[in-house]
């Protein structure tokens, strides 16, 4: 075991946590959680845990995870007064279930 790590150790990115990895996901560019599940071997739900866990962290580092809204596909609603993290299931305007997902970033906070 010792071994088979020091015949291993050569140039070894440091290890992220996976809420370290999707910080520096998001801070690069904009994600679904499904991008964001796929990216990182996770499921989708866990990614919204972790969503919900980062938003209140970054904040203390003077950054924000922001969320561009879902839309609906059908008649352009946008669900800008949601709240959660979760995708809607559907459309209170049209009834519809065709939905674009949202997307998920981290900007700094200009000070
Ligand atoms: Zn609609």
């Amino acid at each position: 075991m010792e071994a088979f790590l020091k015949g291993n150790k050569k140039s070894q990115p440091e290890l992220l946590t996976t809420r370290q990895q999707i910080v520096v996901l998001l801070s690069r560019g904009r994600y679904r959680a499904k991008e964001v599940s796929q990216e990182l071997s996770i499921r989708e739900k866990e990614v919204y845990d972790h969503l919900d866990h980062i938003a209140r962290t970054v904040a203390r580092q003077k950054q924000r995870l922001l969320i561009e809204p879902s839309r609906c596909l059908s008649c352009g609603y946008v669900f800008n007064k949601r709240k959660r993290f979760a995708k809607p299931g559907r459309c209170p305007s049209c009834r519809s279930e065709h939905i674009r997902e949202p997307m998920y970033y981290i900007t700094k906070l200009k000070i």
